[in-house]
């Protein structure tokens, strides 16, 4: 198996979709390649395609803010998704864009080997738990997938249009991060030692 930097040479000239056409530059990924948690966006965004790194811009921000809440800096996770160009105008990606971008998100899950999966918003959690799921509904739940654990949250602008950090969605993203670094812990965990032996005399 190829390494990352490897793959995101070769993402950098990547024509498969009319996303291409428009950007500054692809947007690969970010953070620590041995990473337990991955986390998932939908694309990037205006600042995103300026400076070639995901999750830089206002939603960054907010990004940053609940991670550092549960103790991790994004140095420590890796940052993605789903796909690496930027949609015209910020628009939605479309399905077919999704399509041509999934192997290279394939890629990147195979070589980092997340344990924890965190997808943000509805583009990223249709991605891993089919197209017809709505965020709403499967937020701050824990599902297995192909040996992982995927945890569902708000996107962090979803939050920002959707009333900030006085919203109940802000208080819910932050009970989301709380699973998030409890499945962590849990995972990191050494297993229990074995029970002693029993003291059962034989004569
Ligand atoms: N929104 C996303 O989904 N991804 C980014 O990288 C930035 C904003």
């Amino acid at each position: 198996m190829r390494t990352i930097e490897e793959a995101a040479l070769e993402a950098s000239t990547c024509t498969r979709c009319r996303l291409s056409q428009g950007r500054t530059q692809v947007v690969y990924g970010v953070g620590d390649p041995n990473a337990d948690l991955m986390l998932i966006g939908e694309g990037p965004g205006f600042h995103e395609d300026k400076q070639g790194e995901p999750f830089v811009g206002p939603a960054g921000q907010l990004l940053n803010q609940v991670l550092g809440e549960i103790g991790l800096r994004r140095e420590q996770v890796y940052i993605n998704n789903v796909v690496m160009c930027r949609p015209p105008g910020n628009r939605d990606p479309m399905p077919d864009e999704i399509e041509a971008c999934k192997p290279w998100l394939d890629e990147r899950i195979e070589l980092i080997e997340p344990s924890v999966v965190v997808t943000l918003g509805n583009w990223a959690t249709r991605f891993v738990l089919g197209p017809r799921v709505s965020i709403s509904r499967v937020r701050g739940q824990r599902f297995p997938w192909n040996g992982r654990t995927v945890i569902p949250t708000f996107h962090p602008a979803a939050i920002l249009h959707g009333g900030g950090e006085r919203s109940r969605q802000f208080g819910e993203l932050r009970e989301d991060f709380e699973l998030i670094r409890d499945t962590l812990a849990e995972i990191r965990r050494p297993p229990p030692p074995p029970p002693p032996p029993s003291t059962v005399t034989c004569f």
